[in-house]
């Protein structure tokens, strides 16, 4: 289950075409009819998966510069390159995986509570 929402496929019937574009999640599976927004406010913890890697990117990107400086404190490095790849994986990095987030989460409702879907 965990791998259909990381390859951004239904959680209950692992079918594709849940995106109408990279940002636009479909209100319902187009093959089961499950619903995903099933409450206000049900992808909270898809934004606060899309967060936990968009802060693990910075630290991938800014852990480097830290132990090299704190390695060799006589030797200057510069950080530019290092602040610009962490500014690019703060931009990028969220829309990068805002759908596998939402998908994620899909699944892990389904894991955690059964997907109780409350139209169907
Ligand atoms: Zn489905």
């Amino acid at each position: 289950m965990i791998m259909r929402g990381l390859t951004m496929r239904c959680a209950f019937c692992g079918s594709r075409g849940l995106f109408q574009g990279w940002l636009k999640l479909r209100e319902a599976c187009p093959n089961c009819s499950h619903r995903f927004n099933q409450e206000s406010g049900f992808f909270l913890g898809a934004y606060a998966i899309n967060f936990a890697i968009t802060e693990g990117l910075l630290l991938l990107a800014l852990i480097p510069y830290i132990v090299i400086s704190a390695g060799n404190p006589q030797t200057s490095i510069p950080a530019a390159p290092f602040a610009a790849a962490a500014l690019v994986g703060a931009i990028l990095g969220p829309v990068v995986f805002y759908p596998f987030s939402r998908t994620l989460w899909v699944a892990l409702d389904l894991i955690f509570r059964g997907g109780r879907n409350l139209d169907v």
